[in-house]
């Protein structure tokens, strides 16, 4: 099969790897460099852990991610996982906490329900402030993203992958599986996956709608010189309130430690607002201070800006056939890349007809039952 993908982040290049597997003549098309730095999927790290609230479908596929993973690692040759642990602290009735807890564990997990007492003694470089509970799983942790995108695409290359960068689409036809380029060239395949990341609502006006570009801001910083072995084996921390979706990634492999808040900005355009303003990357960077033991030691590197595409309201994924030669991959809303490459094999059975494309859907929208309503 001859197949177009247009976008070269973790899903289009995701889909490129399982189809390549599989003997197809693939190529991805890219607007920018490869990687592309303005891309959702090109930072140091993005994070994979169980805890999902409520969300019981995505905490169970988190646990078809890591058997996906292990396939791009075999083929990469090394592993871009580093596992940190999780751990998710709350104030008083939080409901993701418990809800996270609860579908962990009634899918096996062994979580470490932990009190404000337990948490200053085992992480003693938080502070328990306001915390009325936590949990510690020893499982989850980050994913070198920026690397993977990098090694990923050169292994696409030697394998036969046609790789574009520095080529912008600008129309898509999903019942003819063809595009057009900015030059005028267009391209025709037997199949086209549209995986556009924020840039998609331009692309595909109508089956795109429903997403929303999300300006992101994350701050980078440097924890006090005597800290900085201890932090780097800590494990992620999660804070997810109903108005604030704080979380930490500690500074693993060589990567910073990150801060930022999961709350969704929903405005913003992924060409033009790129600079993290100073006074909103001081607000992250303050926020951290009821966390943080030794936050006034604590120095700010440096804020980015990095988009999601939010599909309100429930930020379930859309992995959906279009036309009758096509598939859009979007909605990630800020939690996507760690399912890049199971995505990336579920879309390539469906192109093969080797699973249900409506049943795809469902599963990749995060609900168990996969049956159509
Ligand atoms: C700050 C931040 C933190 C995150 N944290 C996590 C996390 O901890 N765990 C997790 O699982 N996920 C996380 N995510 C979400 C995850 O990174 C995204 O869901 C995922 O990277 C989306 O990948 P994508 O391939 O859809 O989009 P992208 O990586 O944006 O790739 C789309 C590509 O398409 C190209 N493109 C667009 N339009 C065109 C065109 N017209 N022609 C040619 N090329 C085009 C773009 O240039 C781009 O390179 C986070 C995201 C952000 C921003």
């Amino acid at each position: 099969m001859k197949l177009l993908i247009i976008g070269a982040g973790i899903m289009g290049l995701s889909v490129a790897w399982a189809m390549a597997r599989r003997g197809h003549d693939v190529t991805v098309v890219e607007q920018a460099a490869i990687p592309n730095p303005l891309g959702s999927s090109v930072d140091q790290h993005r994070l994979i852990r169980y805890a999902y609230g409520d969300m019981a479908g995505y905490a169970a596929m988190v646990g078809e991610a890591f058997p996906a993973w292990d396939r791009v690692w075999q083929d990469l040759g090394e592993s871009l996982y580093i596992q940190t642990g999780t751990l998710a602290v709350g104030t008083a009735g939080q409901d993701w906490l418990n809800a996270s807890a609860e579908v962990l564990k009634s899918q096996g997990h062994a979580i470490e329900m932990l009190t404000p007492n337990d948490l200053s003694w085992r992480f003693p470089l938080l502070t328990p402030d306001r915390v009325d509970h936590a949990f510690y799983l020893k499982t989850g942790g980050t994913l070198l993203a920026g690397r993977i995108i990098e090694l990923l695409s050169h292994h696409l290359a030697l394998r036969g992958v046609t790789l574009m960068p520095h080529q912008r689409v600008v129309s898509v036809d999903p019942d003819g599986a063809s595009l057009r380029l900015e030059d005028g060239r267009n391209l025709q395949a037997d199949r086209l996956i549209v995986a556009a990341g924020p840039w998609v609502r331009q692309l595909l006006p109508g089956p795109a709608d429903r997403v929303v570009p999300s300006r992101q801001v994350v701050a980078y910083l440097t924890p006090p010189a005597d800290e900085a072995a201890e932090w780097a084996h800590m494990p992620m921390v999660l804070e997810i309130e109903p108005d604030r979706g704080f979380y930490l990634v500690p500074p693993v492999a060589g990567t910073g430690l990150k801060v930022s808040d999961h709350s969704f900005s929903m405005t913003g355009d992924p060409d033009t607002d790129r600079d993290a303003g100073e006074e909103e990357t001081r607000a992250l960077f303050q926020s951290c201070a009821n966390r943080l033991a030794s936050f006034d030691r604590f120095s700010l590197d440096v804020g980015k800006v990095c988009f999601y595409t939010v599909h309100p309201p429930a930020e379930r994924f859309v992995v959906e056939p279009i036309g009758s030669s096509a598939w859009l991959m979007t909605g990630f809303s800020g939690h996507g890349f760690k399912f890049g490459p199971l995505l990336g094999e579920a879309v390539a059975d469906a192109l093969e007809d080797r699973r249900d494309g409506a049943e795809i859907t469902r599963w990749a929208a995060g609900y168990l039952d996969t049956r159509a309503d």
